[in-house]
């Protein structure tokens, strides 16, 4: 069943201009835009207006995104795209795991906003109704990865990390975080680095679903499990 009324998406940006170009690009790709220029009343307009998602500027005259984005998330799963000038400020806001379900960093280009936004609408739609079959099937007693009649046996280091991300599909998780999930199961881990351990996880991976990434670097952010959709053909368009 195709829905037909388009996605209503909740603009909140002080930037007039900014704001005024995201909402053509939107409008253009077949979204309804609403804007509010300032945080004040904005969690009251979704709760009011139930937009299909949220794109949330960090920095706001009247109440800032990171406290719309708490008091948003204590009562509603909308997606939340939270968007900030600085890069580093993204670490942060992993850190206090608001629940966003992406950042963007300032300056962006319109139409890489219109695709995450596409991509975090489609991961919406997808859960928890209707869910698809999962590429991958965990079993935590064997530390056993299987895709298909193909099974791979992972180091529990591995297998807590993916157990970690594919738990948290779609959403980033930050290095900080993963270290946490890998010690808080007592084991002492040599190596501190969370890439190298990404590193051969995704190899590990590779052998068991070929030409398929599923964990996605989000770059000086983190990581984040996501399948293929399984609409489109082929693993391209990934960063
Ligand atoms: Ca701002």
């Amino acid at each position: 069943m195709r829905q037909t009324s388009p996605h209503l998406i909740l603009i909140v940006e002080d930037e007039e201009r900014l704001a005024a170009v995201v909402a053509d690009y939107l409008r253009a790709a077949g979204y309804r835009v609403h804007h509010l220029p300032t945080g004040t009343g904005a969690v009251d307009w979704i709760e009011r207006e139930r937009p299909d998602l949220v794109l949330l500027d960090l920095m706001l005259p009247g109440r800032d995104g990171l406290s719309i984005c708490r008091e948003v998330r204590g009562r509603s799963q909308v997606p939340i795209i939270m968007t900030t000038a600085r890069v580093e400020e993204i670490d942060r806001l992993l850190g206090l795991e608001l629940g966003a379900d992406d950042y963007v960093c300032k300056p962006y280009s319109p139409r890489e906003l219109v695709a995450r936004v596409k991509a975090v609408l489609r991961r919406a739609s997808r859960s928890p109704e209707s869910p698809t079959p999962g590429v991958l099937a965990l079993e935590p007693d064997r530390l056993q990865v299987s895709h298909g009649s193909a099974v791979i046996t992972l180091t529990a280091v591995e297998f807590a990390l993916l157990a970690a991300l594919h738990q948290a599909a779609g959403r980033i998780l930050s290095r900080d975080f993963l270290m946490d999930r890998i010690y808080s199961d007592g084991r002492i881990v040599a190596d501190r680095t969370i890439d190298s351990h990404i590193k051969k996880l995704r190899r590990r991976l590779g052998e068991l679903v070929p030409d398929t990434e599923l964990i996605h670097s989000v770059y000086g952010v983190g990581y984040r499990y996501e399948e293929p959709d399984p609409n489109l053909v082929g693993p391209e368009g990934n960063p």
